[in-house]
């Protein structure tokens, strides 16, 4: 077997591998259906008897040229792209989990994703058991149940920015015959490639840091195709059973180990329809031809940035994994040697109150709801996405009054110093 590719090389040529005579850039199949000879051709597509194209919401050609780099990129066996990071949370975990089952989930997590675990899965009869992720393996197991179907973590938090300790979560899935979700959207695969650490399925919104840019809203799923789904085969019949929707195929013995994501295209993708459009795959593409270049930059920049606020004699703390001292750093050390990623958060010593005008002194870093974009940008959580909570609500969120996020650009870092200078002045 040929050495795998580096990231680099995969960043820019991954995915789209033109044959003679076609084209260098990948190109936008804007078509929401697909032609064929004869209607037999047709039936063994929709029997999953061929593999093939024929209506843009379950596969289109542009999407899985992007796909198939994530997952490239990832180590995976297998990916699919959706149309944002909340539709590949939910897939990842709709794929495997109905009413009656029960997921245990790392508290450290996006807003978002938080309500689609806490709140809308709940109505779906699948329930959540939320743990510190700094909690002992011990302390984790007391969460699993009999119904327990998969373990759920991000690589770094969002907002929270807690480093997640890959291995101790793949041992205690795994000690449960379940297997570990992780949403590697910060670190991406340049920083971290959860699979070689026994994450069995990683999510991403590509919305972040892989578009790059702020210009398409997306995400993708990759599956390792390490978890071996029929040594449990009660647990996950969706899987190991017959589907009678497709004749009565059964997933791992057709497909292997792209039985996960044929099963998350074939069934989910078909009746819930959350594609990408081809053009934002086209967008999400180039960003990713640059995306090692800026996973640097972003972290260089990032280091920089929370140096100097943490020398600073304004500013009360500073949280970035990237920082020694921090409590993620030696974490971020084993799983990201390279880098974490650009996002920090930091308080200011005259509080809450402060925050605010601070922001509003910015000039060259905005205030926009939004991290991993070549642009700098600033948040205050508790004057905007949570701004409806009282200061108690707030703590319990895990969210400080006073926290200010920023996601470091790829800027100069000397012109986004002088900004934070004069704004602190
Ligand atoms: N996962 C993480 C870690 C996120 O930060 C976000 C959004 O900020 C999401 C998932 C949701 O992604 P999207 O906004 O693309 O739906």
């Amino acid at each position: 077997m040929s050495e795998p590719r580096k990231r680099e090389t995969i960043c820019v040529q991954g995915g789209w591998e033109p044959k003679k005579g076609e084209p260098r850039v990948l190109p936008i199949y804007q078509s929401t259906t697909f032609k064929y000879d004869t209607s037999e051709q047709m039936a063994r597509l929709f029997d999953l008897e061929d593999s093939g194209y024929f209506y843009s919401r379950l596969q289109n050609p542009t999407n899985d040229a992007v796909a198939a780099k994530i997952t490239e990129l990832e180590g995976g066996a297998a990916g699919m792209l959706t149309s944002s990071g909340q539709a590949a949370n939910f897939y990842a975990i709709f794929n495997i989990c109905s009413a009656g089952d029960h997921v245990v989930s790392s508290v450290a997590l996006y807003g978002g994703t938080y309500n689609l675990f806490a709140v809308t899965l709940k109505k779906l009869g699948i329930e959540f058991t939320f743990v510190d992720p700094q909690a002992t393996e011990d302390e984790i197991q007391q969460a699993f149940r009999s119904n327990t179907k998969a373990l759920f973590g991000e690589t770094i938090a969002n907002p929270a920015l807690t480093v997640l300790d890959l291995q101790k979560f793949a041992n205690i899935a795994h000690k449960n015959g379940v297997p570990l979700i992780v949403d590697n959207t910060f670190p991406t695969p340049i920083h971290c490639r959860p699979f070689e650490w026994g994450a069995d399925i990683v999510t991403h919104s590509t919305t972040k840091y892989m578009d790059g840019h702020a210009m398409s809203v997306g995400g993708a799923i990759v599956d390792s195709g390490n978890f071996d789904w029929n040594r449990y085969p009660d647990k996950f019949p969706g899987l190991t059973t017959p589907d009678a929707s497709y004749h009565g195929l059964i997933y791992t013995e057709a497909f292997g180990k792209a039985a996960y994501i044929t099963k998350a295209t074939a069934q989910l993708m078909r009746d819930l329809g959350s594609i990408p459009s081809p053009m934002n795959a086209f967008l999400l593409n180039i960003g990713l031809e640059t995306l090692h270049l800026r996973m640097a930059r972003h972290c260089e920049n990032a280091r920089v940035v929370a140096e100097y606020l943490q020398n600073h004699p304004k500013v009360s703390w500073v949280n970035y994994p990237g920082l020694p001292g921090n409590p993620g750093y030696e974490l971020a050390r084993k799983y990201m040697p390279d880098g974490t990623c650009g996002v920090l958060t930091f308080g200011l010593k005259g509080g809450r109150e402060e925050s605010v005008p601070f922001m509003d002194r910015l000039r060259l870093i905005a205030i926009v709801t939004h991290v991993a974009d070549a642009r700098s940008c600033v948040l205050h959580p508790a004057s905007h996405t949570h701004r409806q909570m009282s200061e108690k609500e707030l703590l319990e969120a895990g969210v400080q009054p006073d926290l200010i996020r920023i996601s470091v650009g790829i800027e100069n870092s000397e012109d986004l110093i002088a900004d934070i200078r004069q704004a602190l002045q």
